[in-house]
């Protein structure tokens, strides 16, 4: 093997540049060239690219963002890109693509791979960990630390006033992100999607809780943690339907785009290395359709498709201990 290319696609997350130094660096290794396509697959398209050596790799594992830009493309989808791409690819003798990205991404991988010789590996880069077969993915740790740093602020002067905070996060399909950080910073409630089937219903829960907690703790901070898209209307509107019910001031922090950036983790940090190496060995391997990830601490190359092929699911422990400390507050007396 002697040419490969990266991209990387969709919802930018921190450590995909840790992942791109780790990539050049490995191919370099094994005597491999490397070039970088800009702007996801709109780079593909559009021969937008430049060349990756070590060099262009110093001073990079820290920095949030990609180097090579993101984007989103949705002509991709048709079948007359995905030629196009396919005849740039073969232009410059480029023998396989590395796409870091999320489920999206990897689609837009498969769907190239119907027209293209070359060999096709998805590298999971998301903050949401909405990948299913892994256990997750670049980007996911950073994006708790973030929103737990906030958390634990917003405790601070939600205690000052004794009110209650709204906190939204990122996670419209997927609560991995909400549940993380509201367990790792005692949130006293988490809304997220995979535990909110019905969030009318919800409502008389969180104020039955709301008032509990108050009856038990005297007029006390009370911090909701909120995925974004669960309540119609907004957050906002939440927030006053709750002020109006318990008649405790209820306020709204969105934390919004600032989770997507910021320095990675060491964990994202780690997890891009042990990636970005392991998907150039699997190329030089020969695989193709594949997407590179963890599983039980173990690096594991898996068929792209059981990236989406099923939802996955929550943590059960994590849902589990998060409902029986929960429940305490209304089990235990004033
Ligand atoms: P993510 O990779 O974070 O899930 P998106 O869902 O926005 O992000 O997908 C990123 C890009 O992947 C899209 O803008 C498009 O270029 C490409 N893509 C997504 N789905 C497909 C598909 N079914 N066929 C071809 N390309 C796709």
């Amino acid at each position: 093997m002697r040419k490969i290319a990266v991209l990387t696609s969709g919802g930018d997350a921190p450590g995909m540049n840790a992942c791109i130094r780790s990539i050049v660096l490995t191919a370099e290794h094994f005597g491999i060239q490397v070039i970088g396509y800009k702007h996801g697959y709109n780079g593909l398209l559009e021969q937008e690219y430049l060349p990756l050596r070590p060099k262009n790799v110093l001073n990079l594992i820290q920095r949030g963002g990609t180097i090579l830009r993101s984007g989103r493309c949705l002509s991709f989808k048709q079948v007359d890109s995905a030629k196009l791409a396919a005849k740039n690819l073969e232009a410059l003798g480029i023998e396989a693509l590395l796409v870091i990205g999320g489920d999206g991404s990897f689609h837009g991988a498969c769907h190239l791979a119907d027209y293209w010789q070359g060999q096709v590996i998805g590298l999971p880069g998301t903050i949401d960990n909405d990948i299913s077969g892994i256990d997750a993915t670049i980007g996911y740790y950073t994006a708790i630390e973030t929103a737990l740093e906030s958390i634990d602020k917003v405790r601070d002067t939600a205690d000052a006033f004794e009110r209650i905070f709204l906190v939204e996060v990122m996670g419209r399909h997927a609560g991995f992100i909400g549940l993380s950080a509201a367990l790792a910073s005692a949130a006293d409630q988490v809304l997220v999607p995979e535990l909110c089937q019905d969030i009318h219903a919800e409502l008389d829960n969180i104020t039955q809780h709301v008032l509990a907690a108050h009856r038990q703790r005297g007029n006390s901070s009370y911090i909701i943690v909120t995925a974004e898209n669960l309540w119609p209307g907004g957050v906002t509107s939440l927030a006053q339907m709750l002020s109006e019910k318990t008649k405790v001031e209820c306020r709204v922090v969105i934390l919004g785009h600032v989770q997507r950036g910021g320095s990675p983790v060491s964990q994202d940090r780690l997890l891009a290395c042990k990636l970005g190496a392991f998907a150039v060995e699997r190329a030089l391997a020969g695989d193709n359709r594949i997407m590179v990830g963890e599983v039980n601490n173990q690096l594991v190359a898996l068929p792209i498709q059981v990236s989406w092929e099923s939802q996955k699911p929550l943590d059960p422990y994590l849902v589990k201990i998060q409902q029986e400390f929960f429940d305490i507050t209304r089990k235990l007396n004033p």
